[in-house]
């Protein structure tokens, strides 16, 4: 099988110089274990932050060692209980064809109950991370004005069809092209969007929410917090989420330099990770999944074919070129 080992560490933005495919021979399962054909790997953002040496909430990715990440498969092999081939499991060894790991670090999902790449998006870690971000880390209320950054992306998306869904004044995003911002009101429902590419962020937020900002769900950081802060109402909210802006640039990072403003407009800013809600995920799915089935949440993805262009779907996504989750499907075969 082929996996896709890092082999050197990006400064900057990764080239694909950074990166080898490599023709391993796949184990036998031991006991306890199963061989996974994987179907679908997830490319994320926080992989950037893994192929630097630097301590962070998950080790860095080791050089010349395949690289870790969410992938559903299918049992191709088990000396396990509970697990036979032909079974679909969610796991954590993606950038591989084959994957061999101990049956309980694999989630069985169920084929029947939503397609599999739901399980890496929308019912998955950017879906729940939409979920517990606004809900919990921002504490939205219904009657709260809501700004979305990275808002055509996997998370954003979510982010902002959940508050309409529970009743906030207004939602507006923000995102990176022209066929974006136009996806955001007319798909996903947000009241309004402009794309941060056309002028400054501050002047674009204030005409489109001119009511200020209660929560603002942060997945960019840099211009788009400081603009955040700038129109915050007295008590507002911020769930920092991600700063993908920054996750490329070699220098120091540029702040939001307007932070003393959280003082006296009792302004609070939370970071948060999924991983913080494990009580929060049941009641995630279950609500989840009727809005997938009543058609009131929708979701996209993009979906790259072949582990060869694995690298390629990363680098795109980072600039941008997803809209909705980003996926690298491979063969059953
Ligand atoms: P997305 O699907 O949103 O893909 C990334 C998007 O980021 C791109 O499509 C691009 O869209 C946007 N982007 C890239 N560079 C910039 C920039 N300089 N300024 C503004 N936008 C930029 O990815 P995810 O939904 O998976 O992740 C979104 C955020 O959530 C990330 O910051 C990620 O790190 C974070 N995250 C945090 C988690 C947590 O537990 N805290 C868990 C999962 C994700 P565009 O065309 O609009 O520029």
């Amino acid at each position: 099988g082929r996996e896709v080992h890092l082999v050197a560490r990006p400064e900057g933005w990764p080239t694909p110089a950074d990166f080898a495919l490599r023709e391993v021979t796949v184990p036998r399962p031991g006991p306890g274990q199963v061989v996974v054909r994987n179907l679908y790997l997830s490319v994320d953002p926080y992989m950037r932050g893994r192929m630097n040496d630097a301590e962070s909430y998950v080790p860095p990715f080791r050089l010349d060692h395949v690289m870790e990440g969410g992938a559903v498969g299918r049992v191709v092999a088990s000396e396990a209980e509970g697990l036979a081939p032909g079974d679909v499991v969610l796991h954590g060894l993606g950038w591989r064809e084959y994957a061999v790991l101990d049956a309980d670090r694999a989630t069985r999902v169920d084929p029947e109950l939503a397609p599999l790449t739901a399980y890496l998006g929308v019912l998955g870690l950017t879906g729940l991370t939409a979920y517990v971000g606004l809900l919990q880390a921002a504490s939205f209320r219904a009657g709260d004005t809501v700004f979305v950054s990275g808002a055509a992306g996997a998370v954003g998306s979510v982010v902002g069809q959940i508050a309409r869904l529970r009743g906030a004044r207004r939602v507006v995003g923000s995102a990176g092209s022209a066929e974006k911002v136009r996806l955001l009101t007319e798909r996903y429902g947000f009241d309004a969007a402009f794309n941060y590419k056309d002028g400054p962020v501050r002047e674009q937020l204030a005409a489109a929410l001119p009511e200020g900002v209660d929560v603002y769900f942060d997945n960019v950081g840099g211009e788009h917090l400081e603009a955040a802060i700038a129109l915050a109402n007295k008590g507002a909210r911020m769930a920092l989420c991600g700063a993908i802006s920054q996750y490329n640039e070699a220098g120091e990072p540029v702040g939001p330099r307007n932070l003393a403003r959280a003082i006296g407009w009792h302004i609070r800013l939370e970071g948060f990770l999924a991983s913080d809600y494990p009580e929060q995920r049941g009641e995630f799915l279950r609500e989840a999944a009727a809005w997938l089935r009543d058609g009131e949440l929708v979701h996209d993805e993009t979906v790259v074919d072949g582990i060869e262009h694995a690298v390629d779907a990363f680098l795109d996504m980072l600039r941008g070129r997803n809209i909705g989750k980003m996926l690298v499907r491979l063969p059953e075969s």
